[in-house]
């Protein structure tokens, strides 16, 4: 190969630091990963976008941040010794995607990107993750979920609504749940209220049961590259094989790994079906006349941006068309929507080893949605719920929180 020859392009989750080195000098310190866009701000109070340096107010824990971490080390200009701290710079961090977006945009750089691949190689040194996502990872390899619960328990919050297991019956729709909803028995009510949505417009829909596994999503954040690819590996000969032709999830984690990761991964086959987010799918469904809405819901609500849905895989419309579909509901905007939105503090392995941040961060999510003025956050994903959920049982701000389903089933003839 000569110096002009481009090297071929490696897929992800076979890229090592050194597959950035370019891109770490060439970090122009410019902030632009920790600000909004200027034509974006509304308010000194609503200015920023990185969780994680808006808390803790030190450059390592920004995108920029962790490109000069990765700089650093690859050219041995300190070593983990010189630097216990930075176990910590790089799992605080909700790996909402943020500086990302906003790099990729102005400067063409992948701090996220840099800062997963950070990872995996603290991973493979064996100097991180963090000791509960080591739980985690020990609970996925035995129990294949995070949450160390029975296999054999996975497929409760499906008593009772007449859906089709798919390793006993033919389906044409996998409805891929995940590992948070199927084992909190307080998101029960949103996988069963998502199936019954789907089937109500005509879905022929199918689970896998107790045969269903974690999609793999948080090893990936954490850089457990090895069990990462174990998982995914098997599940994609179990998802080419269960005879769907679409895969449907709520999940925003599952959807991104389903759509986006596994085929990061070099070496293996692609899944053969098509993968939804159930907010787009649902939402053709009403396009198509397929979901009709006779009923009424008097509600002023604000939508929040789960980042692995948006941010990460670029779904904005779908859940809003949804809710603005809905007779006597008022979607009012915050500030940071969308491609600038502010994440809810739980992604990426921080509400699992950092409690405290993941809340805080939630709580400046209530903030903004309490300005303007509505009554309740309307999201799609688990996680969302349960740590926006949980920063609003312990204050009395008075907002509710929903999932999408949740406001659609009140107004159909179920
Ligand atoms: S990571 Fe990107 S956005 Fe952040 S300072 Fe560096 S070049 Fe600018
Ligand atoms: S992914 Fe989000 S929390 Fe992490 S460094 Fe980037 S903007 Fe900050």
């Amino acid at each position: 190969m000569t110096y002009y020859e481009k090297k071929p392009e490696k897929k992800f989750f076979e890229k090592t630091l050194d597959d950035y080195r370019d891109s770490v000098w060439g970090c122009a310190r410019c902030n632009w990963c920790q600000n909004q866009w200027g034509w974006n701000v509304k308010s000194a109070e609503f200015s920023e976008i990185c969780p994680a340096f808006h808390e803790y107010r030190i450059f390592p824990y920004s995108g920029m941040g962790k490109m000069h971490m990765a700089r650093a080390l690859l050219e041995g200009d300190f070593s983990y010794e010189d630097a216990p701290e930075m176990v910590q710079f790089l799992y605080t961090c909700t790996t909402c995607g943020a500086c990302e977006m906003n790099c990729q945009r102005i400067q063409d750089k992948e701090p996220l990107q840099v800062n997963e691949t950070l990872r995996a190689k603290f991973v493979s040194d064996g100097i991180g993750p963090m000791p509960e996502h080591k739980r985690l990872i020990k609970s996925v390899k035995n129990y294949d979920n995070p949450w160390m619960q029975p296999r054999a328990q996975r497929d409760r919050w499906a008593r009772k609504i007449g859906i089709k297991d798919i390793s006993k019956e033919k389906a044409d729709t996998l409805y891929f749940v995940g590992c948070t909803s199927s084992f909190d028995n307080t998101l029960w009510k949103v996988a069963q209220n998502t199936a019954k949505i789907m089937m109500h417009g005509g879905a022929d829909l199918g689970i896998l049961g107790k045969n269903e596994n974690c999609c793999g999503s948080p090893l990936a954040r954490i850089g457990d590259r090895e069990t990462f690819v174990q998982i995914a590996k098997k599940n994609i000969e179990l998802l080419n094989t269960c005879g769907a032709k679409e895969i449907v999830t709520f999940c925003p984690g599952c959807y991104r790994a389903l759509m986006h990761d596994y085929k990061e991964i070099p070496g293996v086959p692609p899944l053969e079906a098509k993968v939804y987010h159930s907010a787009e799918y649902i939402d053709s469904m009403i396009q198509e006349g397929k979901i009709k809405i006779p009923g009424e819901l008097k509600k002023r609500v604000t939508w929040h941006d789960p980042c692995h849905l948006g941010r990460h895989c670029g779904i904005y419309e779908p859940p809003r068309n949804i809710l603005k579909a809905i007779p006597g509901i008022e979607l009012v905007e915050m500030e940071r929507i969308k491609d600038q939105s502010w994440c809810c503090g739980g992604g990426g392995g921080a509400r699992t080893a950092f409690m405290e941040f993941a809340q805080k961060t939630a709580h400046k999510r209530i903030s903004e949605a309490q300005k303007t003025g509505a009554q309740a956050i309307v999201t799609s994903c688990p996680f969302c719920e349960q740590n926006i959920g949980d920063a609003l049982n312990k204050s009395d701000d008075g907002m509710e929180i929903y999932d999408l389903t949740d406001m659609l089933i009140r107004v159909l003839d179920l």
